[in-house]
Formats: structure tokens, C-alpha cells, sequence
């Protein structure tokens, strides 16, 4: 559903997606849950069918859709496997962003276009093992030599990072001896081709298991100074502006997780029989449901206000930390809740609920944990300071 009315376009890019996830992602998302692996062919089915390039414009190869046909795919993919949605979510908003807003003429040429065929896959290394919710104290030192930039570190949590093409990479240029804060770090275009890069330890998770989120060490990795995107000292802030954007896809992803634990709470309260009645015939269960389906579409219902206000150009800073809020909140709420309805079958593996419970807990921690968020949202209530 939908209370926002939808444009044709995106009642097609819907039904796309709806059906691509369905015969080509659901009926494996357990099985690739249990043996914690995504196979990348099915990200190369995703890039055919323009999945990883829906935001960026048609004169660089991608389907230059507005942004709520992209989360309404996003939250279809999600309804059926959160862990393909994450690695959707990520190189839609984060690496293929930074490179369409602050890359050169030749960076967006020879990256940004076979990202957006889906040729490429994308990554974004922010996080390292000391610095998470603040970002800016990052470590990771990248050192001018000549033409080329040196780059020493570990980053850490990297989704898609064990298989990602091209790996947006958030590093420090100022001097140890001068440090400069936030504005003493650069974005640069990594890719594991280069000397010195290594994939390191991959984390096992409690959900989105499919979905490999691994540590990567830069051992004096080599870099082409024009490998630097954008301009010096920049990195931090197009960092941030692109996870203004991340954030709707996350909130997106979230209430794929909800929606897909919402119908799968509708069928099993009408098919479970108790007290010789359908559980849904209890009005403890009916309440529950009612409650689920609110929050999903309070959530949604702000998530399309949001891109739409982004596409008419406004700042979304707040109204994005509101969504990624409010969706990934219901997400656990409502996943919570059909573990409750599936009663000792929402604890066990045979049955999706406890799946769906355990994706939705990583939507209130990546890309800015719920504290962070009320913080974001706080603050722009006082213009920004
Ligand atoms: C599965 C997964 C995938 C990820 N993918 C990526 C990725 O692709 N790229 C990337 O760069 N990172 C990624 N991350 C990292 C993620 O963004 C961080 O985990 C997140 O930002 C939180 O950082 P942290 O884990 O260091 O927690 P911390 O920052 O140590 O936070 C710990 C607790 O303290 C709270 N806290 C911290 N600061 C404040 C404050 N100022 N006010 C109130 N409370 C505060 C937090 O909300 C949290 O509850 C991923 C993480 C996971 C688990």
C-alpha cells in the first residue's frame, strides 16, 4: 500500500521489483541466511534490470528515477531478503552518490557509468574499529608521495566489501603533527586490484547474514593522486551528505523488513488454530496487528513525504534522521511483535519471523545509530547548531 498516490513509473518500477524479489530472491533468502553468503550473480541480475543505478541520470547510464520509485524498489527487495537490500541501499546512495556530486568528468566515466549498468559493485568504508558513531575521529592516514597517495588503516564493517568493485574510502590527510578534525580527511576511489589492499576478518552476524560485512586493511595501499575525489579535506562532508540520503534507503529497507513481518503475522493469525478459533478471532492478536500496520504506514507515509521534498531540492537533514528513525523503530516493533504472534514458531528457523527479527535490529545501528538520529534531529530543531 501506499497513502501517497503514485505516478505510473512508479507503480511499474514497484511491480518490477516486486517480481524480480519474488522469483529470484525469496525463495533462497533462508537458504543464503543460514550459509551466510549473497551470491554476486544475483547482484549482477539486480545491476541488469537498472536496481543499482535508479538515482543516477540516463547520461550516465543509469535509469534517473526520482527517489521514491528507488525506495519503493528498495523496500520490495527488502520484503524479501533485507541483506539484498543492504547491498542495494549502499551503492545506490552512498559510493555511486559521492562520485554523480563531487567526481570529475574521467572519475564519473570510468566508475561512476559501469556502477550505474551495475557492472561494478559499490562500497563505502567509513567506520574503522575506533571510530564509529564519531566518524570524524577516524585514523585511516592516506600520505601524498609524488603523484600517488599512500594510504595506511583499517576500516571496518564494510558491507559488500569482500566482493565490492569500487570502494569509497574516507581517510585522512592532514598531518599527525596538525590535526584539522573533520576537515582534515579526504574520500578516495579504491579498488582491491591496488597493492597493499587486503580483505580481513568477516564479521558473523546476528542478521543480514547474507549480506558479508568485513574488516579492510590498507597496508600502504598505492593510489593514483587522481584516485582523490573531489577536492582535499572534503571527504567528511561528502560523506555526510550522502548518508542524508542513505538514511531514506535504510528506512526503506526497514519497512520492507516490517511489511514482509507484517503478511507473514496476517497469515499465520488467520491459518493458527487455538481455543477452537483462528488466533486472529482474538482480539489481543487483532490489537496487534492494527498497531503493526499503523506504525508501517505512519513510517511510509513520512519516507515518501521526505523524497519527495528531496527531489524538489529541499534539505531533507532532518526529515531524513526522522524517517531512518521512525522506520527502523517500527521495524523492531513489528518484527518483535510477529514473533509474539507466531508464538513458539516465531523462535525457531522453520518459520521466517525470528529472520525478520533479527534484520531489523541492524536498521536502528548502520549508518547512524537511533541516539544519533535524535541527536540530528534535535539539533536542526535549533537550526542546525
Ligand atoms: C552489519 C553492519 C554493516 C555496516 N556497514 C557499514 C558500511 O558499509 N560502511 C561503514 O562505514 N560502516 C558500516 N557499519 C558501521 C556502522 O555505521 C556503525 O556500527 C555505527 O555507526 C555505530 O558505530 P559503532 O558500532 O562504533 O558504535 P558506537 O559509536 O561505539 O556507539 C555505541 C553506543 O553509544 C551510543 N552513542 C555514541 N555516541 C553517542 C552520542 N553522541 N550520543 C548518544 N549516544 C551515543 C550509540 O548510539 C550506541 O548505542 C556497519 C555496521 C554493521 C553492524
Amino acid at each position: 500500500m501506499s497513502l501517497t498516490p503514485l505516478t505510473e513509473v512508479q507503480r511499474e518500477i514497484r511491480s518490477l521489483a516486486r517480481t524480480f524479489a519474488a522469483d529470484a530472491i525469496a525463495p533462497h533468502a533462508a537458504r543464503w541466511d543460514r550459509e551466510a553468503c549473497f551470491p554476486v550473480a544475483v547482484a549482477r541480475q539486480m545491476g541488469a534490470l537498472g536496481f543499482l543505478g535508479m538515482l543516477i541520470p540516463e547520461e550516465f547510464d543509469g535509469l534517473g528515477l526520482d527517489t521514491t520509485s528507488y525506495l519503493l524498489a528498495l523496500e520490495e527487495i527488502s520484503a524479501a531478503d533485507a541483506s539484498a537490500a543492504v547491498l542495494m541501499s549502499v551503492h545506490n546512495s552512498l559510493p555511486t552518490q559521492m562520485l554523480l556530486h563531487f567526481g570529475s568528468d574521467e572519475q564519473r566515466d570510468h566508475y561512476l557509468k559501469p556502477m550505474a549498468r551495475g557492472e561494478l559493485l559499490g562500497a563505502f568504508a567509513l567506520s574503522e574499529p575506533e571510530s564509529g558513531s564519531d566518524a570524524s575521529s577516524l585514523t585511516c592516514q592516506a600520505i601524498r608521495e609524488g603523484d600517488e597517495w599512500v594510504i595506511s588503516g583499517t576500516k571496518s564493517w564494510v558491507t559488500s566489501g569482500s566482493f565490492a568493485d569500487v570502494i569509497m574510502v574516507m581517510a585522512r590527510t592532514d598531518s599527525p603533527d596538525a590535526r584539522r578534525g573533520s576537515k582534515g580527511i579526504s574520500a578516495f576511489i579504491v579498488t582491491p586490484d591496488r597493492p597493499g589492499f587486503h580483505v580481513g576478518k568477516k564479521e558473523d552476524k546476528m542478521g543480514l547474514r547474507a549480506s558479508p560485512t568485513v574488516q579492510l586493511n590498507f597496508d600502504g595501499l598505492r593510489l593514483p593522486s587522481r584516485n582523490l575525489l573531489g577536492e582535499e579535506g572534503q571527504g567528511f562532508v561528502y560523506a555526510m551528505r550522502s548518508l542524508d540520503n542513505g538514511r531514506l534507503g535504510i528506512a526503506a529497507q526497514a519497512l520492507g523488513i516490517a511489511r514482509a513481518a507484517l503478511d507473514a503475522s496476517l497469515a499465520y493469525a488467520a491459518e493458527r488454530r487455538q481455543f477452537k478459533q483462528a488466533i486472529r478471532e482474538f482480539q489481543a492478536i487483532q490489537f496487534k496487528l492494527a498497531d503493526m500496520a499503523s506504525r508501517i504506514e505512519s513510517a511510509r507515509a513520512l519516507l515518501h513525504a521526505t523524497a519527495a521534498a528531496k527531489d524538489r531540492g529541499e534539505s531533507i537533514t532532518m526529515y531524513g534522521s526522522m524517517c531512518k528513525l521512525l522506520a527502523s523503530e517500527t521495524a523492531m516493533f513489528v518484527t518483535t511483535e510477529a514473533v509474539q504472534i507466531f508464538g513458539g514458531y516465531g523462535y525457531v528457523k522453520e518459520y521466517p519471523a525470528e529472520k525478520y527479527f533479527r534484520d531489523a535490529k541492524i536498521t536502528e545501528i548502520y549508518e547512524g545509530t537511533s541516539e544519533i538520529q535524535r541527536v540530528v534531529i534535535a539539533r536542526e530543531l535549533y537550526g542546525g547548531k
